[in-house]
């Protein structure tokens, strides 16, 4: 079989790439995740993987951002955080926003949803080409969530979870702009591309308007390699509440299977 990288255009026989870093999953913990496919329909726990990409650029510079990704887990990403919560977050503008928007892109390839934007940024990704002049990148640091304990009481949940996804903006330029966020833990990234052509000063109003409605999240500007956040007042899981909500049975059938596999295998 011979395709066109999806990176690069090269030619040649594909290799299969995680859509999230390989090292992070190793770290994270495969087993306790569900993922939902968009394509399918229906949750499934198997990784996310894309076959389109050349070895070249898998061992190459997808490796590269592999490494740095897993570094900013190790300092940053697996640390859970409270209400009140303050972190000196620290990164390469780059490396980071190219690790976000490969997370974006394969996610978006592997679960069907739209790559039209994604393409323009992937030789970035890859280092070929300079940073798009219309990109934004913003951090929030989520709060944990309170829900009933049953007893009429309050548990605290933490958001303990990695999601890449695409989110809708319900701002007057928020259709003309596409968002997405990539989030690991308390970490949540959103990332910003322009929907049509458009000037730069366009983009940025309308890129300014998630920062006016999501309270607490920090624009990443190029150059710069560190800011201070403080645990903004967005409930980590709430976000993700409608859709678990929406596809409940498919996830408690989802997590029955793997308790019953875990039995079986505990009996062996
Ligand atoms: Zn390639």
């Amino acid at each position: 079989m011979s395709n066109k990288c999806a990176y690069c255009d090269r030619p040649g026989t594909p290799t299969k790439d995680h859509v999230w870093p390989e090292c992070f999953l190793e770290r994270f913990g495969r087993e306790v995740v569900a993922r939902f496919s968009v394509k399918a329909r229906r949750v499934h726990g198997a990784d996310y993987v894309v076959n389109d990409v050349c070895p070249i650029c898998n061992s190459g510079p997808l490796s590269l951002l592999d490494t740095a990704f897993c570094k900013l887990y190790d300092d940053f990403f697996h640390e859970l955080h409270d209400l009140e919560s303050t972190v000196v977050f620290r990164y390469d503008f780059d490396s980071l926003a190219r690790s976000l928007l490969r997370i974006a892109f394969n996610s978006a390839r592997a679960a069907g949803s739209e790559t039209a934007q994604l393409v323009g940024t992937r030789k970035y990704v890859i280092g070929a080409e300079p940073r798009p002049a219309q990109l934004a990148v913003f951090v929030e640091l989520v709060a944990p969530t309170f829900l009933d304990d049953g007893s009429g009481g309050k548990k605290k949940v933490f958001p303990q979870m990695y999601r890449s996804a695409v989110t809708k903006l319900l701002t007057p330029n928020g259709g003309r702009i596409m968002t997405r966020i990539v989030a690991v833990n308390s970490f949540y990234f959103h990332l910003v591309l322009p929907r049509e052509p458009m000037t730069l000063e366009d983009f940025e109003e309308a890129a300014g308007e998630l920062a006016t409605l999501t309270k607490g999240v920090v624009r990443l500007l190029p150059g710069t390699s560190e800011v201070t956040l403080k645990t903004s007042p967005q409930e980590g899981l709430r976000s993700f509440l409608p859709h678990l909500t929406a596809f409940q049975g498919q996830y408690a059938k989802f997590f029955e299977e793997q308790k019953r596999k875990r039995k079986r295998k505990k009996g062996k």
